[in-house]
């Protein structure tokens, strides 16, 4: 899978793609970030990237030139890559658009500055806007790390056994179960016996309860598109009616 991010701070993705389970992913050729330099594709003296917006203003905006020879560039070889513009007003990203997004081949990012691109590039180029959060941040650069940090992790073989996505939040439909390592006992705090009964059986469902638990406390919404059992359904009855 190719990620080709469209940047004119091609530095700022410098040692996030060295370390962790990206930087191992890109070593062992799972995947493959390509950064664009933006000013590459200017043509003047000063490599310029951006101009005063049309109808005056506060700010800079993307102008689209550049950025639609980067986009070309990196189609070049793939017409059907999927272009995405990070934008706070994009769909917001989840671990579902993480999951689509997983099955494509060729991903192409594009991380706006100041006030934003042309509007002309979204309507030419941008197959998807997404956005990570209800808030704003000063360039998509953080963003479409966020996009290809999640996205990477769901791609066969990025993670190890030991790290499986299986059951991290959000793939069941929940929020995860709390973890313990050692010491066994921690400022007074024991580690719940169930874990260490050595009974599987018995520390799945125990997992699966305070999966549960947290999810109705915390995103009692994530509840209504999860996958339940009768038993989960009964258990999460139970607590509403402790609740009351
Ligand atoms: N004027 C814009 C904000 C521009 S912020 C507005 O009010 O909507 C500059 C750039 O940062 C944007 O072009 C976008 O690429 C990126 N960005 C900011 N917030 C973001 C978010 N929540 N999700 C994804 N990208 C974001």
């Amino acid at each position: 899978m190719t990620f080709d991010v469209i940047t004119i701070f091609p530095n700022f993705f410098d040692s996030p793609l060295k370390e962790g389970v990206l930087g191992r992913a890109i070593k062992k050729g799972l995947i493959n970030v390509r950064i664009i330099n933006l000013r590459d594709f200017t043509k003047d003296r000063h490599r310029t990237t951006d101009d005063r917006p049309y109808g005056g203003g506060p700010g800079m905006v993307m102008i689209p030139g550049p950025l639609k020879e980067a986009i070309t560039h990196a189609k070049k070889d793939d017409k059907d890559a999927t272009v995405i513009l990070l934008s706070p007003r994009g769909k917001v990203f989840d671990h579902e658009i993480a999951r689509r997004l997983s099955k494509k081949e060729h991903l192409i990012l594009i991380c706006g500055r100041y006030e934003g691109v042309d509007e002309r590039i979204v309507k030419a180029f941008v197959d998807m806007e997404l956005s990570i959060g209800d808030f704003v941040l000063s360039g998509g650069e953080p963003a479409a790390l966020v996009v290809v940090d999640a996205v990477s992790r769901l791609v066969p073989g990025v993670l190890g056994k030991e790290e499986s996505a299986r059951e991290d939040s959000f793939a069941t439909g929940l929020l995860e179960y709390p973890h313990y390592t050692r010491p066994k006992s921690f400022m007074g705090m024991d580690v719940p016996d169930v874990l260490l009964s050595g009974d599987h059986k018995k520390i799945e469902r125990w997992r699966r309860k305070e999966a549960l638990r947290i999810t109705l406390e915390r995103r009692p919404e994530l509840l209504k598109r999860a996958k339940l059992s009768r038993e989960d359904k009964a258990f999460l009855e139970e607590l509403e009616r402790k609740d009351k």
